[in-house]
């Protein structure tokens, strides 16, 4: 079945009994392949310095009114190998686009962090060079995150995501054929965004070589040019998800928390109800995470306990193993093309 049919515009605009039956359909698919299990990870973030000026985001280096900040090593390897949570399988270490922290935090991070525990390490860094991604790769890390946030090229340039549209997929398809294995995502609702432009962002979700995507709710950031635009919808966001898990049952989708920043208390939730199967705990310093500005300093802070709590009220359990066990050790293009 073609999923994204004109028929099925229909449904990112769904609502009452046929909006249910849509996400009670995506979470059976999610059952079926994962079972009860929902992967735990936590993330770090590492710098808000950014050399990018995405409108969508508080951390766009035109924001002058932002304290910088880079994390040190020691004090992330000290809280990741002793002080973490025991529910999480799997660490993101994210930063702004900010090659100075990658090479001077990240990589040396994520060395000690795959020496000294058996965390599965994930990175969301942006658009980088190919030595850095292999530095990256070397170190231990097994999972990109880089999301391509919106299809359309004349948008995604309009709204000044990073490098280009035809840049950022070739990345994308860079680092899958280097043996990464790869996440990406994109933004739902942004000002002006029309059902063809989601079903846009869905057919390249389709078509690239992924293994876990996320929609996020666009919620106007603080001191960003879109600042006084209205905020994504809950509903649509929830529905992309769910057209999202029916295409691609393979997928790790994420619950972000941005879902419980749309006006509704309960979007978390809603989002382990409509194909979600990843929670992300926020281990990022208390002291810092003020100062990581993706949308407003009112963060909703998803905690251990927020994490737990959300699983267990949706019926389902911590996932023993990571994500990264989970999935087969991928071999390099290289190695499988000599193979
Ligand atoms: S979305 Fe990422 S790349 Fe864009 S400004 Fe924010 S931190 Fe930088």
């Amino acid at each position: 079945m073609d999923l994204l049919s004109n028929t099925e515009a229909h449904t990112l605009v769904a609502r009452g009994p046929a909006q249910l039956a849509l996400h009670a359909r995506a979470a059976a698919v999610t059952r079926e392949r994962f079972g009860p299990h929902v992967f735990v990870r936590g993330v770090v973030e590492v710098s808000n310095h950014c050399r990018e000026n995405c409108h969508y985001c508080g951390m766009r280096r035109e924001n002058r009114g932002l304290d910088r900040f880079r994390a040190k090593h020691d004090q992330l390897a000290e809280l990741l190998i002793h002080h973490r949570p025991a529910s999480m399988t799997d660490v993101n270490i994210q930063t702004g686009e900010d090659p100075v922290a990658v090479r001077e935090v990240v990589v040396p991070l994520v060395r000690t962090l795959r020496r000294e525990t058996p965390l599965g390490v994930s990175v969301c860094l942006g658009t980088l060079n190919e030595p850095l991604y292999d530095e990256l790769q070397a170190a231990g890390a097994a999972l990109y995150i880089i999301k391509f946030e919106l299809a359309t090229a004349a948008r995604y340039e309009q709204v000044e995501a990073p490098g280009t549209l035809a840049e950022r997929v070739r990345h994308i398809r860079l680092l899958a054929a280097r043996g990464w294995r790869v996440s990406s995502g994109f933004i739902a609702g942004l000002p002006g965004q029309t059902a063809e432009e989601l079903l846009a962002n869905l057919r390249l979700a389709q078509e690239l070589p992924l293994d876990g995507c996320s929609v996020s709710p666009f919620i106007p950031g603080e001191a960003t040019p879109l600042a006084c635009a209205a905020g994504g919808d809950l509903d649509t966001t929830l529905n992309c998800m769910a057209t999202l898990r029916l295409m691609r049952p393979d997928l790790v989708i994420p619950a972000v928390s941005a879902l419980n920043l749309t006006g509704a208390d309960d979007g978390y939730r809603r989002g382990l109800r409509a194909g979600a199967n990843l929670c992300t705990i926020n281990l990022t310093p208390a002291e810092l995470r003020d100062d990581y500005l993706l949308y407003k300093r009112e963060r909703f802070i998803m905690n251990e306990e927020r994490v737990l709590n959300a699983i267990a009220a949706e019926g389902l359990e911590v996932s023993p193993t990571g994500m990264t066990e989970h999935w087969p050790t991928k071999p390099a293009l290289a190695e499988a093309m000599a193979g």
